[in-house]
């Protein structure tokens, strides 16, 4: 993966904290932990919407303006390891996340998935994720072919601001 990105501020501080994560080994350690117990939605915890199974949070390390990351609240790795309940959680979290982004940006199209395990793409593999984002025609066009690069247009908590406002329950 060679692609850089123009705005990347807080891209130290996330990388930093997800490899001492990582070389902690343990749930204390996890960035994705620490936001889930860092209370309500707000500009500061970049998270977008929440309950006590589930939480959204924008991407700290966006491939696109509006990038959220959904999860369970609970440290875990694996699909096969979610109860029922967090599973209906977790895709009905996504459900809103692509229903708020189609909202705020309008965009072309959206993706949503999961990168499993390091091998698979994964860059904090030990806290379960769903990637879900806006994409628009051409945009893996010019900047990325030919200069390896992505514009980031907005910052996070614009992005926060647009989809905690679109997103469709309280
Ligand atoms: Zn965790």
């Amino acid at each position: 993966m060679s692609l850089e990105q123009l705005w990347a501020g807080w891209r130290h501080e996330y990388v930093a904290s997800a490899t001492a994560a990582e070389r902690a080994g343990d749930d204390g350690g996890c960035v994705f932990c620490r936001i889930a117990a860092s209370g309500p939605p707000s500009a500061d915890n970049l998270v977008v919407w929440r309950d006590d199974l589930t939480l959204a949070v924008m991407n700290a390390y966006p491939y696109a303006s509006g990038h959220v990351l959904v999860m369970p609240v609970r440290h875990i790795s694996r699909p096969g390891d979610l109860t029922v309940a967090e599973s209906a959680g977790l895709w009905e979290a996504t459900r809103q996340a692509l229903d708020a982004i189609e909202s705020a940006y309008e965009p072309d199209g959206t993706n949503m998935g999961a990168n499993l395990g390091r091998a698979a793409g994964a860059g904090i593999p030990q806290h379960l994720h769903l990637h879900v984002l806006p994409r628009w025609s051409g945009d893996t066009n010019f900047m990325t072919s030919v200069a390896g690069v992505r514009v980031m247009p907005e910052s996070l908590v614009v992005g926060w601001e647009r989809l905690r406002q679109a997103w469709p329950v309280a």
